[in-house]
């Protein structure tokens, strides 16, 4: 029976990883003998400095044939280190948008650059240590805490491990573990809040270190609490890195550079939180709509 289930087990390890790195995919795909739709040019460059700006370039997509286009004729530039809030109604495209930066999914027309290299030549394992993403949904795997975050750059030493999990405001509840770095996380070990989660998750990506940063924020189901600790920690992650954020916290959205909005007629309006609000526009409605009842 194990041979079924292996695969099936590798499967939903797959989906996971797919989101940190090619690695876990690649072995999957191998097992399962598949030929990926996203792979290397036979030339793919590898990156060497990356500065971190992007451009979208009259981008249309639809995830297939069949489909109606999810973005049409789409052009943006986000700057390197600028911190830009992507907002819009559910549906719009935002996470769609932010998947093909690393590829998840190739453009249907136009053309998506980092530094102005398209994607496309860009060998796939170096442009996705370039990024990283912090999502929601994370995942964590039967090991210890040390172990978790390491996944991060197997390379690193411990002293490197607690100074990310410091800087993602992770250590004092780490320490308070029974047995600390060397707790166990999972069924037979230690329960962790979402917000203790998160927090290890943006660990690992300090331990990363990508110039390019996604925070898909997602409705959050942490306390407020953790709310406020993970937020520091996702704002101290995204000093100097160029970072989009898909925000649905007016506190989020308020701090954004440029605020852009997304709706199923593409990028309608951009700016900041003040202007936007005297434009009375499509954001100034979201914003009754949406956002007035949060802090
Ligand atoms: P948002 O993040 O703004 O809520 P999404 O990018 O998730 O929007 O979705 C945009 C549109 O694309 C929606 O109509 C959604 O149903 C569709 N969509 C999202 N993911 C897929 C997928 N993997 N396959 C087909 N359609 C998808
Ligand atoms: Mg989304």
């Amino acid at each position: 029976i194990n041979y079924v289930i292996e695969p099936i087990q590798k499967l939903t390890h797959m989906t996971t990883q797919f989101q940190e790195g090619i690695t876990g995919f690649q072995r999957f795909m191998e097992i399962m003998n598949l030929e990926p739709a996203i792979k290397d040019k036979p030339n793919a460059k590898t990156l060497q400095e990356v500065q971190g700006e992007i451009e979208f370039k009259k981008v249309s997509f639809r995830y297939n044939d069949d489909l109606d286009n999810v973005l049409v004729n789409l052009s943006l530039r986000v700057q390197q280190g600028e911190y830009v809030a992507l907002v819009g109604p559910s549906g719009a495209g935002k996470t769609t948008l932010c998947s093909l930066i690393p590829r998840f999914y190739d453009v249907t027309v136009g053309d998506v650059l980092l530094d102005g290299i398209n994607v496309r030549d860009i060998e796939l394992q170096s442009l996705r240590k370039t990024i990283g993403i912090v999502q929601q949904d994370v995942y964590l795997f039967s090991g210890t805490v040390m172990e978790n975050i390491r996944y991060g750059n197997p390379a690193a030493s411990d002293e490197e491990i607690i100074a990310v999990a410091t800087y993602a405001n992770a250590h004092e509840f780490i320490m308070s573990l029974p047995k600390g770095y060397h707790s166990e996380i999972g069924q037979q070990g230690v329960k962790l809040s979402g917000g203790q989660k998160q927090r290890l998750s943006i660990a690992r990506v300090f331990l990363k270190n990508p110039p390019v940063l996604i925070l898909d924020e997602a409705t959050s189901a942490l306390d407020n609490e953790s709310e406020s600790i993970v937020k520091e920690s996702l704002e101290s992650l995204a000093k100097g890195r160029t970072t989009i954020v898909i925000a649905h916290r007016l506190s989020t959205i308020r701090n954004a550079g440029r605020i852009i909005v997304l709706t199923e007629d593409g990028i309608v309006e951009q700016g900041t939180h003040d202007a936007l609000l005297a434009r009375d526009g499509a954001y100034a409605h979201l914003y009754s709509k949406q956002f007035e009842y949060q802090t």
